[in-house]
């Protein structure tokens, strides 16, 4: 019996990570790498603290606030802060714990992070937004700092947010710092930032197509969830290499475009412009060219070759999943962070080992959405260099992150879990033990 108190999404994510290593060679190769994995479970640090702010009411308002400095083995610890009803510190060590493996995939020199609050940007003005934004930089400042810690955006937090944190940091310490990454372009932040998790999941699931010889994502048809900024630009990107995207998604139900129709670049902009007014997707006009199914996911209502979670975790469940190989999809890669339940990767994974060529091939976040944090590690050295690159500068650099992160896991997953002939290699271990080999000689 533990004496904790249960943490089902960390706990859900420590699992996912240890099943894959311990079906491979891993530990029979490096025994040590078992006291690694107890070190790592456990943050370096956690960052607990009260966010007291005033309504445009008058009225005193109060929320939890968190940072979970997780491991700074490679770097300062990098990821994202999350605003949402539903964060906790359970969510939050989940997210952070993902990350450390996550960064290490970029190749970067960054650690794993994660923070945010349960704060609600839902129906909030922008004034309230900055009140909460300044009071929460208060606190969340005494700990960070460009060589310590160096968070960003995640579910609630743009770059409005980014903004009024950045300006609350300054103003609290009184020195221009690369303390947050995802900045605006004239002050500090790196171009292709916005559309870096959304191009770069695009990319990725483009060498998996390469490898499986079906060409690309042209003349494909693909199925998002979400409407957010890693939704709109893999929809962008994926329309851009000439596939088709019939769906995106929110909170309350499902966009899927009618029998010939299908998602455009316009419709993404009028999209975007709904979400920066925190509007929902019910909002925008769909002129019969969609159906909005209250409630659902797209998952089960679309006949796609690739389906690309962009929202948030445990997005695909296992009847979900079941719908989908079912339905004869063949590429699956995470833009949210654990996108799938286990339920769903282990319906994948089955399925890849069973079926071999015609087989469903599965990506998970950690690798698939890495483009994200990687731009921000460019970010990161273009503020310490006081330099600025080019969109095809980092945009190249981009797709080589991605190009190695999806070798790195291909590669790694052929040198520890033995495959049969004709079976696409497990990217789901291969990308675990390549992280976490990464972390743990490090540790070590
Ligand atoms: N929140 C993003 C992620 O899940 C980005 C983190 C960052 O840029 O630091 O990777």
């Amino acid at each position: 019996m533990s004496n904790l108190p249960s943490e089902p999404e960390f706990e859900q994510a420590y699992k996912e990570l240890v099943s894959t290593l311990e079906h491979s060679t891993l530990f029979e190769q490096y025994p040590e790498y078992k006291t690694a994995l107890k070190v790592v479970s456990i943050p370096e640090r956690v960052i607990q603290f009260r966010v007291v702010w005033e309504s445009d009411k008058g009225e005193l308002n109060v929320n939890r606030g968190y940072r979970v400095q997780f491991n700074s083995a490679l770097g300062p610890y990098k990821g994202g802060l999350r605003f949402h009803p539903t964060v906790n510190l359970s969510i939050l060590k989940f997210l952070g714990f993902e990350q450390i493996f996550k960064n290490a995939l970029t190749g970067l020199n960054i650690g794993g992070g994660k923070g945010g609050s349960d704060f609600d940007p839902k129906g909030k003005s922008d004034n309230e937004i900055r009140k909460f934004c300044v009071s929460f930089m208060r606190e969340l400042s005494k700990h960070i700092g460009a060589d310590t810690d160096v968070p960003a955006g995640d579910i609630g937090v743009g770059g409005r947010e980014i903004g009024y944190l950045f300006g609350a940091y300054k103003a609290e310490r009184n020195r221009w710092e690369g303390i947050l990454t995802g900045k605006g372009g004239n002050w500090g932040g790196s171009l292709i930032r916005p559309e870096a998790t959304g191009f770069g999941l695009v990319y990725y699931v483009n060498h998996m197509i390469a490898f499986t010889g079906q060409g690309s994502f042209k003349g494909k048809t693909v199925a998002i969830s979400g409407s957010g900024n890693v939704a709109q630009y893999a929809a962008l990107k994926a329309i851009e290499l000439g596939a088709t995207v019939v769906s995106l998604s929110d909170s309350k139900g499902a966009l899927i475009a009618e029998e010939g129709h299908s998602v455009t670049p316009e419709d993404i902009e009028k999209i975007a412009t709904l979400k920066l007014k925190r509007q929902a997707l019910t909002e925008f006009s769909h002129q019969g060219k969609y159906k909005y199914i209250d409630g659902a996911r797209p998952w089960t209502h679309v006949k796609v070759d690739i389906a690309l979670p962009c929202a948030t975790q445990n997005e695909v469940s296992k009847e979900e999943a079941e719908a989908l190989v079912k339905s004869g999809a063949r590429f699956i890669a995470e833009g949210s962070n654990m996108g799938c339940t286990q339920d769903a990767i282990d319906i994948f994974e089955a399925h890849r080992r069973e079926k071999k060529d015609a087989a469903i091939w599965y990506a998970p976040g950690k690798a698939a959405n890495a483009g994200g944090v990687a731009v921000s590690g460019l970010e990161m050295a273009q503020n310490s260099a006081r330099l600025k690159w080019t969109s095809e500068e980092v945009d190249e650099k981009l797709k080589g992150i991605m190009e190695a992160a999806f070798k790195n896991g291909l590669e790694t997953a052929k040198k520890f879990v033995p495959t049969k002939d004709g079976e696409f290699p497990s990217l789901v271990a291969g990308s675990n033990i390549a992280g976490f080999v990464k972390v743990a000689a490090a540790m070590h």
